[in-house]
């Protein structure tokens, strides 16, 4: 057997792959068979099912401390676009929320660094969206910020995150990892937490019983082998914890960032790392397309690659936005529905942690 026969059998038959079979399989022509053997994989895992959730996204900040080249969002306070919600302004975006959605199941919430805002305003913002949506899961925070909360109070790692549950966060997002390499970190985000630094929050949080997602964003200056090993970093960090809940991979977007020079990946590259990312990550239940980086038909498309979660409405996002994707800032609940069913897959509502909420369409 050739090595990508190999690694194709093994992945099917549930085994684990090697980095040099992993490496073998990026550069085989054969994308259909790659997809083959991610949906057997996906359809052992989850069956028919494809999950997407109710969800709202709330950037709190765009001001940013860090000036990462790679980011379209972060600017300087004095900048037209700059804004920061104050917690009146997090309460009525809530409360417009509840009256727009009523099966609310999370809020997703992602900021830039601000220079000036305490930690006490995060507490508080987590408090106030608690009180206001005692059952509806709160995920927020990266590791980014949280290494940032944590310079800013004087306080550990573990002590930024028990603080933060103790005022009701539920789970991270799991963002800023982009490539766990700190010679591709210090080219694209030469002041955000490291390599190290992102693992430390990550595995904390998981210690404390806080489950994450795990991210990768690809497509700017790191090699396949960064991918790859960055992937492997992942497997690595699951064999210990357990507390990855699903993986997400964003295809990096360049436009309004220091690299608007590069052109955004292909289609196809993105179906091949799902795929792969799919085969690789075999302690990680779920993998997650989200259609706002991908397009809607792609991520229709990427439920033969293996997805298994095509994320959540959203409602309003900000981040991707700001470098230039064109799709919709977010979607009903019934164009969700149809997008899967489309597909032959059934559809499937969840909450945060995968248990489903109503199953439409049957089985
Ligand atoms: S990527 Fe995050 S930390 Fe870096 S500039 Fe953008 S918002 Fe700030």
């Amino acid at each position: 057997m050739t090595i990508v026969e190999t690694a194709l059998y093994k992945a099917k038959a549930g085994e684990r792959i090697n980095f040099d079979e992993a490496l073998t399989l990026y550069q085989s022509e054969d994308i259909l068979e790659l997809a083959r053997t991610a949906r057997s994989i996906k359809e052992r895992k989850s069956g028919l099912q494809v999950f997407f959730n109710v969800n709202r996204h709330i950037n709190l900040t765009n001001v940013c401390v860090s000036g990462c080249p790679l980011c379209a969002f972060g600017c300087k306070a004095e900048q037209q676009q700059a804004f920061t919600l104050e917690l009146e302004d997090v309460r009525s975006i809530i409360q417009d929320t509840v009256r727009q959605t009523a099966d609310l199941t999370e809020i997703h919430m992602v900021s830039a660094l601000h220079p000036d805002k305490p930690f006490s305003y995060y507490l508080d913002i987590v408090k106030t969206v608690k009180e206001l949506l005692p059952s509806v899961h709160l995920k927020a925070f990266t590791p980014v910020e949280i290494v940032h909360f944590a310079d800013i109070a004087s306080l550990s790692i573990h002590q930024v995150l028990e603080q933060l549950k103790a005022a009701g966060l539920d789970s991270l997002p799991g963002g800023g990892a982009e490539i766990l390499d700190d010679e591709v970190r210090k080219i694209i985000c030469p002041k955000k937490a490291t390599t190290q630094q992102w693992i430390e929050v990550i595995t904390t949080a998981h210690k404390l019983g806080i489950p994450t997602n795990a991210t990768m964003l690809y497509g700017h200056i790191e090699t396949v082998e960064q991918r790859i090993r960055h992937l492997f970093t992942l497997r690595d960090i699951q064999d210990q914890t357990g507390g990855f809940q699903a993986f997400v991979a964003f295809p990096f977007h360049p436009d309004n960032t220091d690299f608007g020079h590069l052109t955004r990946v292909s289609s196809w590259e993105d179906l091949k790392m799902i795929a792969l990312a799919r085969i690789i990550l075999d302690n990680v239940d779920h993998i997650k397309a989200f259609w706002m980086m991908l397009t809607l038909p792609i991520a229709q498309v990427a439920l033969a690659f293996g997805v298994d979660d095509l994320d959540g409405t959203v409602v309003e996002e900000k981040i991707i936005h700001a470098a230039g994707a064109k799709t919709n800032k977010g979607i009903t609940k019934a164009e969700i529905i149809s997008l899967v069913q489309e597909t032959g897959y059934i559809p499937v509502e969840r909450d945060t942690f995968y248990r489903p909420l109503t199953r439409i369409g049957g089985m």
